[in-house]
């Protein structure tokens, strides 16, 4: 019997893939699912660019607006609360900087499938050519809840719109996986934190 694997939490599907198929732990759609093999293929070389250049120093505003939330958590671990809501708000600052410079340009869509062609595979040959375990395991779960993304835009839209009353967005504050229902699901798919990990996302009046 055919299977499929959810490369986004790991459910296996046996049998075939219904188009409209959602995962019932993770809620990915159908394009997250890979059909597992049967036997191990060699990994395909990635080609990278340049790995021995030096690192950039200059940050976008996406990548400072990262830095800044992953400072504030830091900090929020120290218990230094006044410098966690520092970082917040430069982390605010920088969010607001990126999506003044993405505004009308590239829908989120495409940035998603930006990064998930290009983007992944590079940062993955980077990180392997460095030995970093670190930016190798927050890749793997990035690159999973990116995957989760896509899958919840492609059936609720950008916005949101099309997500049914009731319902609410959560999202998970140890990996950023995003999860659409009426409750959080009891433990994060990607990084396996409980529920109370989770934050609601308040909706917007319409
Ligand atoms: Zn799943
Ligand atoms: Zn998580």
């Amino acid at each position: 019997m055919k299977e499929y694997v959810c490369t986004v939490c790991g459910y296996v599907h046996k049998g075939e893939l219904p188009e409209a198929f959602v995962c019932p732990v993770c809620g990915a759609g159908p394009e997250a699912f890979k059909p597992v093999e049967k036997k191990e293929s060699p990994k395909a070389k990635v080609p990278r660019k340049s790995a021995s250049k030096a690192p950039e120093t200059e940050f976008s505003a996406i990548e400072m607006s990262v830095i800044c939330s992953n400072l504030a958590r830091g900090a929020e671990k120290q218990y230094k609360r006044d410098l966690q809501e520092r970082f917040e708000k430069l982390a605010r600052f920088f969010l607001e900087e990126a999506q003044a410079v993405f505004k009308g340009k590239k829908s989120a869509e495409e940035l998603l499938n930006e990064d998930l062609s290009d983007l992944y595979p590079e940062a993955h040959a980077a990180a392997a050519e460095a030995s970093d375990r670190g930016a190798k395991r927050s890749l793997v779960w990035s690159e999973k809840v990116a995957t989760a993304l896509k899958s919840l835009i492609a059936r609720y839209g950008a916005d949101g719109a099309k997500i049914p009353d009731g319902q609410s967005v959560y999202v998970c504050s140890v990996c950023g996986f995003v999860f659409v229902g009426m409750e959080p699901p009891a433990i994060c798919p990607v990084c396996k934190v409980p529920s109370w990990k989770f934050e609601k996302v308040e909706r917007r009046a319409k």
